[in-house]
């Protein structure tokens, strides 16, 4: 061979050698880093996290996991964007780049989620102060072309050793230290104890019979009467869930429905609400109690579902009931997360005919800007503003506003949580046009109701 060909040969395998080692290098960058961020991944974490805890076991130090979740992603995106809610992320991993170092190393785990393992930290205090720094990252607010995002996080919190000895132990741990933190809403941390973890065991339990409650029949229904308070007629009935677990008895919503939403049951369990509801309406209605209405609480996740019109005109088929006897109760927080497509799916709703009620008024989201453009009936006043109407000034100046401005916009006002005769006089005397609360009834089974509406025949509730 001659020279030549030897070197350009040569040359050729270098070219090779050259890219493959590049292919390698990208191929190990897509194993182990973000795409979106750059910072390392889940699987890199790991790894360098698991030889560290083979290190410090043979010490008494500490280290600390901290899980970092940026809130309310699901909403940005759904409402600016997946392309906001990228840059967004972008920005958010920047900033807290600022405190990885050698020994605090800063992940995507995924999603809106990162992590820091922190091997610097020596004491409780030092594990917290690292938090408070990253807490106050979320000061300054993010703009990204003339949006303006103030930023939320939540962050759980799990201590090596006492919070497990395994990266995937602590990992698992913070997690569900952070579900607990996310449901307080603000720019907090939770640190992992016993009982984050004896609930998160019990939530798996949970999870795991909620998903055959259904088809086990145990859910069941109770009903509480709203009252008109000019006339003391029982005007309609909510619908409340109920589970009667085999292991923890009879549940309260606010124990299973959180988790329904979060795992998607929420879909199944609504329908099952919404056709036993219906069922029962229309019993009482052939029992002779024919303008009675049927109030079903429908959750955020149902309302965005695109099935919800076929769903509710289906039941309606299916049940006879007329439309105008059906309520359907939605928050004024689901309502207010988008108040644009929130007003195109409530018209919709309303082009078939059904009531619609805004629930939980007043309860943070100030929607009374929207309150003219929504296609609402009635206005449901939140117990919690209710509750002290008698006692405080404030509370019983805002019932009065409220009241007279639902008036002048044509809607229905009913409040909710009226537990004294002192709260009934009041609003009577404010011309409120509904009630509803435990002065009059407690929610109960069809068959009291049924009673209770067979005493109303003889006398008013109030
Ligand atoms: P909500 O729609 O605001 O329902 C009223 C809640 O207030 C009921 O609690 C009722 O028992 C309670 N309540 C009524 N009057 C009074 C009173 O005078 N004083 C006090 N202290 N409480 C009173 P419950 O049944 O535990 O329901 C809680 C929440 O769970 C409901 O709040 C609703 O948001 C949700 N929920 C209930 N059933 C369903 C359902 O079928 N689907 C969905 N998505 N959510 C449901
Ligand atoms: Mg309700």
């Amino acid at each position: 061979m001659h020279l030549a060909q030897a070197i350009e040969r040569e040359i050729r395998n270098a070219e090779i050698r050259k890219a493959k080692v590049k292919a390698e290098d990208q191929i190990y960058h897509l194993a182990y880093y973000d795409g979106l961020t750059n910072l390392p991944n889940r699987n890199l974490f790991s790894d360098k996290a698991s030889a560290m805890l083979a290190r410090l076991a043979e010490s008494d130090a500490i280290a600390a996991l901290y899980l970092v979740n940026l809130d309310r992603l699901p909403y940005i995106n759904s409402t600016y964007g997946s392309g906001v809610g990228d840059r967004l992320i972008q920005q958010f991993s920047h900033r807290l780049s600022a405190y990885s170092n050698e020994n605090c190393w800063l992940t995507r785990i995924e999603g809106c989620k990162f992590a820091f393992f922190n091997a610097n930290v020596t004491d409780e205090e030092s594990v917290q102060e690292f938090a408070s720094q990253v807490i106050k990252l979320v000061i300054p607010p993010v703009t990204i072309d003339s949006l303006v995002f103030y930023l939320r996080l939540s962050i759980g919190i799990c201590v090596y050793p006492a919070g497990g000895d395994s990266i995937s132990k602590l990992l698992a741990n913070a997690e569900s230290t952070l579900s607990h933190t996310r449901y307080l809403w603000k720019n907090t941390c939770t640190y992992y104890t016993k009982e984050i973890e004896e609930a998160a065991v019990k939530r798996s339990v949970l999870e795991t019979s909620l998903r055959t409650a259904i088809e086990k029949n145990e859910l069941l229904l109770h009903y509480q009467p709203t009252v008109d308070l000019q006339s003391g007629a029982l005007s309609g009935v909510e619908a409340l869930v109920r589970w009667n677990h085999s292991e923890f008895g009879l549940l309260l919503p606010e124990k299973f429905i959180p988790l329904a939403q979060e795992t998607g049951l929420i879909i199944d369990l609504g329908r099952w609400v919404l056709r036993q509801a219906c069922r029962q309406a229309g019993l009482w209605h052939q029992a002779g109690y024919g303008s009675l209405s049927i109030s079903v609480n429908i959750s955020a996740i149902e309302f965005d579902q695109s099935q919800l019109i076929s769903s509710i005109s289906h039941v309606l088929a299916e049940t006879g009931i007329s439309p105008e006897l059906l309520e359907l109760e939605i928050s004024e927080s689901t309502l207010m997360r988008d108040a644009e497509t929130s007003t195109q799916i409530l018209q919709a709703l309303k082009d078939m005919n059904v009531k619609i009620a805004m629930d939980n008024f007043g309860t943070g989201y100030s929607s009374l800007r929207y309150l003219k453009h929504f296609p609402i009936d009635i206005l449901k006043i939140d117990r919690s503003l209710t509750h002290d109407i008698i006692i405080d000034p404030d509370s019983s100046e805002i019932i009065a506003a409220i009241i007279a401005m639902a008036k002048n916009l044509d809607l229905l006002v009913l409040a909710t949580g009226i537990e004294t005769k002192e709260q009934f006089d009041f609003l009577h005397h404010l011309r409120c046009d509904r009630a509803q609360g435990f002065l009059f009834s407690r929610p109960m089974i069809a068959q009291d109701m049924l009673h209770l509406l067979a005493q109303r025949k003889t006398g008013t509730l109030a």
